[in-house]
């Protein structure tokens, strides 16, 4: 059996196949400029790279292209449309709604609607996605993915804002959290990486890619996170600020007189790492500008690593105790570096790093430990499989048996 997983951007579609009875994907692929010209489909399937460019005015003609190239050649992946036995939609606002994945109905779609105010960027390319899916395989079953509902365990204490508490009533302003799929997934493999029930530990997972974000989770739930009421809030990132004084806004927009649009740019797309830098996003050129002698880059490395720590010694103080703290994404699957700076001198909280291993878990698909046997708290690498909670749960949900304790009890791959 087959499933289809798709993730819509504004301008993009990633998909993949997975192949339920073997446990693996099959292939995955990738839509560019969608409503743009030159609109670009790449997809890796067996020892093979397809690359082919077709104008894709819509979400609906990206889907379309992509159902071709699954099915219509001879060596295509997948014999014909009716081997696809459900699609998997990443949905990335599920506002209070959603705290586990769901059947796509009309009721569902009306609720993802209703956010959609939200998460503006996200949300509706989400939503022509699940439309356009819908038009072309009518007569199966489509599941919508949340990258809000793993953070729905949050006790208020954690999602409310000391702010007026109207807001929250008025306006769903709260925490509601994101990477949420990642964060259930690396925290689930952590766990049986280390042989324990997930149900037993405190483990702090921290996402580090060119977004980033944190999570507490304790005895499996999530009972805090770094991203807020947007991903703008929380870890330092590769163009995004997180934490800061909310009353700089206030103040360099009188200043400089920005409009909302403008402050909203330069928060979202010009600061974090590439602020500090005034160079980069990608944390390869700040290291390498660091070990160039570019103080600025060696800066940014300093405050990004220095966000973690904390953030790692105030989820232990959250969750009243640490087991484990688990580095996932690209920074987070790559940067020895980046590790060891969150990780220095906090042999205090039971961290113990062996230097050798963490500077070989650099990349590939291990998932791996970097702390020494002794050491009281574990540190994991594991390497992040989004597409992989969308392909289970849409098949947990199609078999009717859905169970947040029963999975990823494995790898699949
Ligand atoms: P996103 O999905 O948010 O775009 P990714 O998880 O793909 O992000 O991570 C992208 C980031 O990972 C980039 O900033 C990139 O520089 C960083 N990265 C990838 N490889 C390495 C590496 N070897 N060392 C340091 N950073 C790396």
């Amino acid at each position: 059996m087959s499933i289809l997983t798709l993730n819509c951007g504004s301008s993009s579609l990633k998909y993949s196949v997975f192949d339920t009875v073997q446990g693996t994907f099959i292939c995955r692929g990738l839509v560019e400029r969608i409503g743009d010209r030159g609109s670009r489909l790449t997809q890796h399937y067996a020892q093979n790279e397809t690359c082919l460019e077709r104008d894709c005015p819509d979400h609906s003609a990206a889907v379309q292209l992509v159902l071709g190239v699954l099915t219509e050649d001879h060596d295509s992946p997948l014999a014909d449309m009716n081997s696809i036995k459900a699609v998997g939609h990443r949905v990335v606002h599920g506002g209070e709604k959603f705290a586990r994945s769901a059947k796509v109905t009309q009721e569902l779609i009306r609720a993802v609607e209703q956010v959609a105010e939200l998460a503006p960027l996200h949300n509706p390319p989400n939503l022509a996605g699940i439309r356009a899916a819908q038009e072309l395989l009518p007569d199966i079953e489509h599941v919508a993915v949340f990258d809000t509902a793993f953070h729905q365990s949050m006790p208020p204490e954690a999602y409310i804002y000391p702010l007026p508490y109207e807001w929250y009533e008025k306006y769903g302003i709260r925490r509601y959290g994101f990477h949420g799929t990642s964060h259930l997934y690396v925290s689930t493999r952590a766990a049986s990486l280390l042989g324990r029930a997930v149900e037993d530990l405190k483990i702090v997972t921290l996402h580090v890619g060119n977004g980033a974000s944190a999570a507490a989770v304790s005895h499996g739930k999530s009972i805090d996170t770094s991203m807020g009421f947007t991903p703008l809030e929380g870890l330092v990132m590769g163009t995004r600020c997180g934490w800061i004084d909310p009353a700089i806004v206030l103040y360099v927009m009188e200043r400089e007189k920005l409009d909302s649009n403008s402050m909203d740019r330069l928060l979202n797309k010009k600061s974090g790492v590439l602020g500090i830098s005034g160079q980069f996003t990608d944390r390869r050129d700040i290291l390498k500008g660091a070990h160039n002698g570019d103080r600025r880059c060696q800066l940014a490395i300093e405050i990004e690593s220095r966000s973690l720590k904390k953030t790692i010694g105030s989820y232990a103080a959250a969750m009243g105790g640490l087991d484990c703290v688990v580095f996932t994404a690209g920074v987070g699957e790559n940067s020895a570096l980046i590790r060891a700076k969150a990780l220095e001198d906090l042999s205090f909280l039971g961290i113990q790093l062996d230097t050798e291993l963490n500077e070989q878990a650099c990349g590939g698909q291990r998932e791996e430990l970097i702390t020494t046997p002794a050491s009281p708290v574990k540190v994991a690498v594991i390497p992040t499989n989004e597409e992989l909670v969308i392909a289970e749960d849409t098949q947990a949900i199609l078999q009717g048996s859905f169970c947040n304790q029963d999975r990823f009890r494995y790898s699949f791959e």
